[in-house]
């Protein structure tokens, strides 16, 4: 693979063309290069995250979210601390090296206390051999201050994932209400980068009013803000208040849903051609809409997995849209079917590792025993 070759340092216009289906040779060919990339930059490991969904209580009123603060109902849950460091030791005992804790936001003392504090507990009680630093986190609770940011990272979390939902700033205020801006989502991702997270974000695919030339805008904006990491799908109608608020603004999904998973796979494809070395999962959303669709993900050049490992009886009350799957399974079951679909495809799985993205690990010189490019991601150990 040449350094010189156009199509590994794609412009807006070219990136939009081949979300239009335009890649020469189809998206076969997409999805060859894709993988070629992914490859060279990050190796052909699949890292895994336990996915808990810790609490469903949220501030925020996203009018596509089927936990947005206008749907709640007696279903509100927090997990307990108990809880949560129970689902951690499954997460160590099946060998996932990391874990992302997820909820909707809140920006209270309470709640920013709670988090801390399972921080330092999870980091607390999985330290072995293998991960002489406990579980990596991930954290995933919405926007905060800068200095919650910092303490939660003081805490022990080392990255953070906060999607930008749409980079398209007229996009954003049609799918938000205006106390919810766009700039104070980008001023919370250069927070989270400065602080010294890696940092994650992206996008949903098929929302209404975004074409393909939108989607290229997105890459382009992953690449400027420097993620480490991406997690995007397909939007998919909610239930509930949602539903009524998108349609009450004409903000039905884009495409049928075969279309909304070919563009979700073509921006996965997209993205690792543009970005290189960074981690892309293969989220559940591509699976509500089609039983293969992670592993569709992975072909597409994404290297990451989030099981969920959510208790099976909170799952229901985790629904951000129609039809999420596995809501009826538990940690073990969601477990062993991620790892049977990865042996499946036949790539190999990370054990006990936390399994930074290159792009993070070679930016930091304290971190520089990990190679840039042509082995899989390894253990950093700091
Ligand atoms: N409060 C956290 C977690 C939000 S839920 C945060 O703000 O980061 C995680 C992601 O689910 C969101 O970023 C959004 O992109 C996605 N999501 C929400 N509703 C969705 C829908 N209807 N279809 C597809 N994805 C959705």
């Amino acid at each position: 693979m040449s350094e010189a070759t156009p199509l590994l340092d794609p412009d807006v216009s070219t990136m939009a063309s081949w979300l239009d289906g335009r890649f020469e040779g189809g998206d076969g060919a997409l999805a060859s290069l894709a993988r070629e990339v992914m490859l060279a930059e990050v190796g052909p490991n699949v890292h895994l995250r336990g996915l808990l969904e810790f609490s469903n209580r949220c501030r925020c009123d996203c009018f596509y979210c089927g936990i947005r603060r206008s749907n709640r109902s007696e279903r509100d849950f927090t997990l307990t601390e108990d809880e949560i460091a129970s689902v951690a030791r499954h997460c160590l005992a099946s060998g996932f090296g990391s874990m992302t804790l997820q909820s909707g936001e809140r920006r209270d003392d309470a709640f920013v206390s709670f988090v801390e504090r399972m921080i330092r507990r999870i980091k607390a009680e999985t330290v072995t051999h293998d991960l002489p630093n406990g579980l990596g986190i991930t954290l995933c609770v919405g926007e905060q201050s800068r200095e919650t940011f910092a303490r939660f990272f003081e805490a022990g979390a080392h990255r953070y994932l906060l999607r930008i939902e749409t980079s398209d700033p007229d996009l954003f205020a049609r799918l938000h209400p205006p106390k919810q801006s766009y700039d104070a989502r980008v001023r919370a991702l250069v927070d989270i980068k400065e602080i010294g997270y890696q940092l994650g974000t992206g996008v949903m695919i098929g929302i209404p009013g975004q074409d393909a030339g939108a989607l290229a805008r997105d890459v382009k904006f992953f690449r400027d803000i420097d993620a480490d990491m991406i997690g995007m799908g397909p939007y998919i109608e909610a239930d509930g208040t949602a539903a009524v608020e998108m349609n009450r603004r004409r903000l039905l999904p884009a495409g049928t849903a075969h279309e909304r998973l070919r563009r979700s796979l073509r921006m996965i494809g997209v993205t690792r051609i543009a970005l290189r070395d960074v981690n892309i999962a293969a989220t559940t959303a591509l699976q509500a809409l089609s039983p293969t669709g992670r592993e569709a993900g992975l072909a597409f050049g994404a290297n990451v997995m989030m099981p969920i490992v959510t208790p099976g009886g909170m799952r229901r009350a985790y629904q951000l849209y129609d039809g999420k799957p596995c809501i009826d399974e538990e940690a073990e079951a969601c477990t062993r079917c991620t790892a049977r679909r990865v042996a499946f495809i036949g790539r190999p799985l990370s054990r006990n590792r936390w399994g930074d993205a290159p792009h993070a690990v070679g930016r930091d010189a304290l971190r520089s025993r990990q190679p840039r490019s042509g082995r899989p991601a390894r253990e950093v150990g700091v």
